[in-house]
């Protein structure tokens, strides 16, 4: 198994490697979609089926905490994960499918900024995530 990009990033930084910390790396630098635990857990199973649920969640910490994996929060209550990616962007949640887009904008970054700036601060981070459906749903109802 060639090395993911995750896998890279935790030998950078001096994590200990086993082969199954190296599946669930595998799995995550392969995953677009955001996953949550329990999908990681499906993903990394096809793959070695002795790989329990209580390594993928000590994994899926570790990685975090080693700033390599981000979490996130898209409003269901569960925490969804991505590879720390090299370029910042921004997410929009279709509550309907739950399905989850990436993009980038340079209007809403700078914005920010200034924002921070009259605030008195100089900003180092944020989270942004837009929720909506798609515009020829019939859905009235606000999210929750
Ligand atoms: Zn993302």
């Amino acid at each position: 198994m060639e090395p993911s990009r995750l896998e890279r990033l935790c030998l950078e930084k001096g994590l200990k490697m086993t082969e199954q910390r190296r599946v669930i790396a595998q799995v995550l630098s392969n995953s677009t979609d955001h996953p949550d635990v329990e999908l990681v857990y499906q993903r990394a199973t096809a793959i070695d089926p002795r790989i329990s649920i209580a390594t993928v969640y000590r994994t899926v910490r570790l990685l975090e905490e080693a700033n390599i994996l981000e979490r996130h929060d898209f409003g269901d209550g569960r925490a969804r994960y991505e590879e720390a990616p090299e370029e910042h962007h921004d997410h929009l949640i279709d509550i309907e499918t739950r399905k989850v887009i990436e993009f980038q904008n340079e209007e809403i970054e700078k914005l920010q900024e200034l924002i921070a700036e009259k605030l008195g601060y100089r900003l180092v981070g944020h989270r942004l995530e837009l929720y909506g459906v798609p515009l020829n749903s019939t859905r009235r109802r606000p999210m929750k």
